[in-house]
């Protein structure tokens, strides 16, 4: 029974970070589009079925297509996540917002899975009271920067370099494994602002909706993610 229950662990934590790890090392020409794990009003009440079918079944999809279509006629097929997005300000802008827009809506759908939300691994939870002093904290930080975020764009917990847990915020479809970023490290949550992830239901209450997210954050995925980052360092 013990080995069967292990087995399942590490087949789920492998599963969780291969969404991101895998991503991050995968080739443009290997890429499908992503699939949704769930169905779209199972992340109801927070964000409605409506939302996330326009968001996951046009938004993200346009991006994942125009992102395909520019890297083929610029010949950087064969580039990864990666080594795209280290060099990304010497592509066209097409790269930055469509790659981007691809990768970073693949990191917002993981985290958001249905499932067990509250276990969060000793190590995450060690780094956030190292760095942050509290989970709540750390969630205050991220609401922070979402409100200061003008326009479109992006909240972000990142593991920077040191494998410092961090909070900051990009413009548009921008991320921090963007050469143009102002703080850079490896995402393990990242909270879309634009209007499109949640107008239909809150409208001008973006507040409302980046304090609702929380209750989605699926902290078993976050926690794959963090410790698939500090593996990579
Ligand atoms: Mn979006």
């Amino acid at each position: 029974m013990r080995k069967i229950i292990l087995a399942l662990v590490v087949t789920t934590f492998a599963n969780l970070a291969q969404a991101q790890g895998n991503l991050l090392s995968q080739k443009v020409s290997a890429l499908s589009f992503y699939q949704l794990p769930y169905n779209y009003s199972e992340l109801e009440p927070v964000i409605d079925a409506l939302t996330v079918e326009i968001h996951y079944s046009r938004h993200h999809r346009s991006y994942f297509q125009n992102f395909v279509k520019i890297a083929e006629e610029l010949k950087i097929s064969d580039l990864t996540f990666n080594e795209m997005f280290g060099k990304v300000s010497s592509y066209p802008a097409g790269i930055r917002n469509n790659g981007g827009g691809y990768f970073n809506h693949v990191l917002y759908w993981e985290i958001l899975k249905p499932g067990n939300r509250k276990n969060i691994s000793k190590s995450l939870s060690d780094a956030i009271i190292r760095d942050f002093g509290s989970v709540d904290n750390m969630i205050n930080q991220v609401n922070d920067a979402s409100l200061k975020r003008f326009g479109s764009g992006w909240a972000w917990v990142v593991v920077g370099n040191s494998g410092k847990l961090m909070v900051c915020s990009t413009p548009n479809q921008d991320n921090p494994l963007m050469d143009v970023s102002d703080v850079k490290g490896v995402p393990i949550v990242g909270v879309d602002v634009w209007e499109h992830a949640y107008y239909l239901k809150y409208q001008n209450k973006r507040a409302e909706y980046v304090k609702n997210f929380w209750e989605l954050v699926n902290w078993e995925v976050v926690s794959a993610l963090y410790e698939e980052a500090i593996l990579q360092k």
